[in-house]
């Protein structure tokens, strides 16, 4: 029997374990839905590498099944983000310093999803590196959205929203560190969410900015997040920031009434200029919520305004640091040059495209002697004073603080040509990254039949929570999510 695309990945691995559909049929249609949606390089291009060869892997997943040793995943296909580290594809991170890349490791992400039973059946196209909001950064030529081809998906995830919306699979990774998982969800018209800093183990997550660095997840409705999500999380002591904090059961999260819950609504997040077909959407969002019992209190987190300046002075020092590392010697690409220094220079300018030059230089000056008070010592005081924030409205008796996930809806290919424009696409998403607060954007309407996001920010380690209302707001909208 087929898979039908419309099931969740929880239905999905029920029928598998039921044998109503076999591991190998449920990776064949994956890629056949990517064959029909023209998910390749001469299409969509949303994946940049496809798995055909999954016999093995199928097989194994089959056998646990059959001998009902099944997992939560258990035969249930998903799509990675081209910077997180497989033993199976190629790791190349977007970018032609690192093209045709394979990983002697995976990373802790992988590893549980596969232990859980997925099948790990393509990588996904994204912004060098993961540094844009487009992923028409990428080396490999810009990915499109499925809903509006002539659209951006968003990024830096853009291929793994992408994949989702386009019901290749249920559930993808894809990696933040300033938005990249919520903004293209939102432009895609899918559920992303990234935990709280330390919930993922980052270890197999390329290097883009450490301490801003997260593992996100896409999920068609809110359960598949939920239930990929919990699969990946936990301590791993392979990444010495991932926290012991116990791992919440998210997908019994299910909740209908809102009864008792305090829901922020940060004047910040809603400036006067915000158009205003996206403040209706979150209006009735928000309505919806009260309607399930919510409280809805108006709040202010002061510090907003100064979350993307602060984010591209910090993002971009952490990555000079990091990309250091590919230097023609340890990884990927080597161009000869004359002697070491030429060697490294070659490299380094035919290997990076553009953007990450640009993030490497700025990176670079803002760490320099002269140079380093003023700009990233400040910057880390700004920073703290941005999660201080947040603090302040969750010790007041806030719940959850709901905003709209981007100001605009996906723009067209080739709109944004200043960088700075393009950078401003994050404006709502980076202060999470900067807190290190867990966050989620789902569906809420479309404008113009473009998909529109609304965020869902819980406290430290509250993921609980904010599925609670994720799931209620997504049962509540109903049809009207998608209208
Ligand atoms: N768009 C932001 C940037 O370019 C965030 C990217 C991300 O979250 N990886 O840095």
């Amino acid at each position: 029997m087929t898979d039908a695309p419309d099931r969740s990945a929880a239905a999905l691995r029920d029928a598998i374990g039921r044998g109503e559909v076999t591991v190998r049929a449920a990776a064949r249609d994956a890629l056949g839905r990517a064959a029909s949606a023209r998910a390749g390089a001469d299409g969509l291009n949303i994946l940049l590498y496809q798995d055909t060869d999954l016999g093995d892997r199928c097989r194994s997943v089959q056998d646990a099944v059959d001998a009902k040793r099944a997992g939560p995943l258990a035969g249930v296909p998903v799509v990675i983000k081209d910077n997180i580290a497989t033993t199976t594809l190629p790791t190349s991170c977007g970018s032609r310093i690192l093209e045709g890349y394979v990983s002697p490791y995976r990373a802790t992400a992988v590893a549980r999803l596969e232990q859980a039973g997925a099948v790990v059946v393509a990588k996904s196209n994204m912004d060098e590196f993961a540094m844009g909001s487009s992923t028409e950064h990428s080396a490999f030529g810009p990915a499109r959205n499925p809903i509006a081809p002539d659209r951006v998906p968003g990024g830096s995830s853009g291929g793994s929203a992408a994949a989702v919306a386009a019901g290749i699979v249920r559930i993808a990774l894809g990696s933040e560190t300033g938005g990249s998982v919520r903004q293209p969800a939102a432009f895609c018209g899918v559920v992303g969410v990234k935990p709280t800093y330390g919930r993922v183990s980052r270890y197999g997550l390329v290097a883009f900015a450490s301490s801003l660095d997260h593992i996100g997840v896409f999920g068609r409705v809110v359960d598949d997040a939920a239930l990929g999500l919990q699969t990946i999380s936990g301590l791993d002591p392979l990444d010495s920031t991932s926290a012991a904090e116990p791992v919440s059961e998210l997908t019994t999260a299910v909740r209908g009434s809102m009864t008792g819950v305090v829901v922020g609504r940060p004047r910040e997040y809603f400036p006067d200029d915000l158009d205003p077909r996206i403040r209706d959407r979150c209006d009735r969002a928000l309505d919806a919520l009260r309607s399930l019992g919510a409280e809805i209190r108006d709040v202010s987190l002061p510090h907003t305004s100064l979350a993307i300046p602060v984010y591209y002075i910090i993002a971009p020092a952490e990555a000079s640091s990091n990309l250091a590392r590919f230097d023609g010697v340890r990884y990927g690409l080597r161009i000869e040059g004359d002697g070491l220094r030429g060697m490294y220079e070659a490299t380094r300018s035919g290997g990076f495209g553009p953007e990450v030059t640009r993030r490497i230089l700025l990176g670079t000056y803002v760490l320099s002697a002269g140079y380093y008070d003023a700009y990233y010592r400040k910057a880390q005081q700004v920073r703290a004073l941005i999660a201080r924030d947040f603090a302040r409205v969750f010790d007041s008796g806030v719940h959850l603080l709901f905003t709209p996930t981007t100001p605009t809806p996906a723009f067209e290919l080739g709109a944004k040509s200043d960088p700075y424009d393009m950078y401003l696409s994050d404006i709502f998403t980076c202060t999470a990254n900067l807190a290190g607060v867990p966050a989620l954007s789902l569906p809420i309407g479309r404008v113009d039949g473009l998909p529109i996001g609304g965020q869902i920010i819980a406290a430290h380690f509250d993921e609980r929570q904010m599925f609670a209302a994720a799931y209620a707001l997504e049962r509540s909208l109903g049809a009207e999510a998608h209208q």
